[in-house]
């Protein structure tokens, strides 16, 4: 079955739901059982089917069930926010005197857990350029490396690391390799296939896809799942049970919103490139981003989340023109069906380079407007930066 397919059919099974197109929600905590020798046949292996409900109910597994296929590996596990998902994997393989390969351009909150949480416990990391070679990272590698930890490209400054020459130099190390998969989702890049032993998404962009649910997913391979189940199931962490019907609804047409936040995106980056105001655009399915070959090279599609470097102005115009717009909304989170734009600044987030741009950084997330609204909306936004 093609993915497309997969993506209407994966995951539920009318037959099995009295014909209704869609799996039921269960609200459950308790889950009964008839017998001391059932209820003694379910504590023995938890995992195999429901039995308490912070263990799951037929809709997380139909939700898991649909994205495990869908990215090529073992199993998955949903999570209560894409971060849980993130902590999950991390936790997955942190031992008091473990250490990380985390790579510099990764989502701010992973390198505040690292620091945090990790760091307490006993596990220490260093950071390294996402655009460093396999042989750079190799050699940042010790004994007790436990993961390397890539995203891919970084949800701020758009680099893209090499992530299947990585992982082959850290799997002759015998390390395992995790990847923050949110921005290309399962449809546009497979971890798997490119050597990531665990793939992450925070759900609550594109799977859920309509800004009105916080979820998370992590994928692995055959070696990783049985392990990041459990350390899911030792933290406590499961997602509430209409949040993941949203993300199971949200998967259904995950590659026809794609294909339109991406042609957003593309016509916007465009618009943008030739406006005076703007220095340059982080865009990696762009031919002259200087990520682009390895996006080509390691990629199927892309999504709807860029970046823009603007020449220098000042605060209160960049104000002027972010507080007035229209369209495009500003918060936090992406990938629903609304277009974004955000103020970013990535040099606080980095350690081991620098982030180097003269003027300010805003990422925009190409919602699935008419993108002759969303560059009326801008370029009015750029005459308030002007004037
Ligand atoms: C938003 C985001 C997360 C965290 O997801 P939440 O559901 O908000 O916890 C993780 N990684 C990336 C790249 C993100 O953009």
């Amino acid at each position: 079955m093609k993915d497309d397919t997969w993506l209407v059919h994966g995951g539920r099974d009318p037959r099995r739901q009295q014909g209704m197109v869609n799996p039921p929600v269960y609200h459950a905590s308790t889950v009964l059982f008839d017998t001391v020798a059932e209820l003694e046949a379910a504590a023995a292996d938890p995992l195999a089917g429901v039995y308490y409900g912070r263990y799951g109910t037929p809709v997380h597994f139909a939700l898991e069930e649909a994205m495990a296929r869908l990215e090529g590996g073992h199993g998955a596990v949903t999570t209560c926010s894409g971060l849980a998902a993130i902590s999950v994997a991390l936790m997955s393989v942190a031992a008091a005197g473990a250490h990380l390969l985390i790579a510099d351009n990764v989502y701010g909150p992973t390198r505040k857990l690292s620091e945090g949480l990790l760091k307490r416990l006993g596990v220490t990391a260093t950071y390294f350029d996402p655009c460093a070679d396999a042989d750079e990272v190799a050699a940042l590698m010790r004994p007790e490396t436990a993961a390397v930890f890539l995203e891919a490209p970084g949800s701020l400054t758009f680099e893209i690391p090499d992530v299947p020459a990585i992982a082959a130099a850290a799997h002759e190390r015998g390390v395992p390799v995790m990847l923050d998969n949110t921005w290309a989702t399962p449809l546009y890049f497979p971890a798997f296939e490119r050597g990531v032993d665990i793939s992450i998404h925070a759900a609550t962009k594109y799977v859920v896809g309509h800004a009105d649910a916080m979820l998370g997913l992590v994928t692995a391979n055959e070696t990783h799942y049985r392990r990041v189940r459990k350390t899911a199931i030792q933290l406590g962490y499961c997602a509430g049970p209409d949040d993941v019907y949203l993300g199971l609804r949200g998967l259904r047409t995950l590659r026809l919103r794609l294909e339109r936040h991406a042609a957003n995106a593309a016509a916007l980056c465009d618009w943008l490139a030739a406006r005076p105001e703007v220095e340059r655009i982080l865009y990696p399915p762009r031919p002259d981003d200087p990520h682009h070959a390895l996006w080509k090279r390691d990629f199927l599609g892309a999504s709807g989340l860029f970046g823009v470097v603007l020449h220098p102005c000042d605060k209160r115009s960049l104000a002027a023109m972010l507080d007035g717009l229209s369209l495009f909304g500003m918060g936090f989170s992406w990938g629903g069906y609304e277009s974004l734009i955000l103020p970013t600044d990535p040099a606080i987030h980095r350690t081991a380079t620098r982030w180097s741009a003269s003027g300010p950084t805003l990422r925009i997330h190409a919602g699935l407007e008419d993108v002759d609204d969303l560059i009326a909306d801008l370029e009015a936004g750029f005459e308030r930066l002007g004037g």
